[in-house]
């Protein structure tokens, strides 16, 4: 299931007390969804997660490497969710053209 459009409404601060658990594998996965859908949309916070995973691979390395095969698998639900707030976006957009021309 994805709630692409309900991450827009996800603040940064919440979003960044769950991330050290899902770096860790912790979270539930609702949270890890919510995360991983805030991410498509934020840039700042994929900026905190990258910092934040700098710092966590100095100490595992072979977490980092598990990481990076998963993040590949994972790759093909963020174009999904890229995709579907585009079509939301042009069809939020089509809506508005048409209802401003009436
Ligand atoms: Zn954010």
């Amino acid at each position: 299931m994805f709630y692409p459009f309900y991450s827009f409404f996800m603040d940064c601060g919440k979003i960044r007390e769950i991330i050290p658990q899902y770096v860790n594998h912790s979270s539930s996965e609702e949270n890890t969804q919510l995360i991983e859908e805030h991410l498509c949309i934020c840039e700042g916070c994929r900026e905190y997660l990258g910092d934040f995973l700098e710092k966590k691979d100095i100490y595992r390395p072979e977490e980092a490497l598990k990481r990076n095969k998963k993040e590949t698998e994972d790759k093909r639900v963020d174009l999904f969710n890229i995709v579907v707030l585009i079509l939301g976006g042009m069809i939020v957009f089509f809506s508005l053209l048409l209802i401003l021309r009436v």
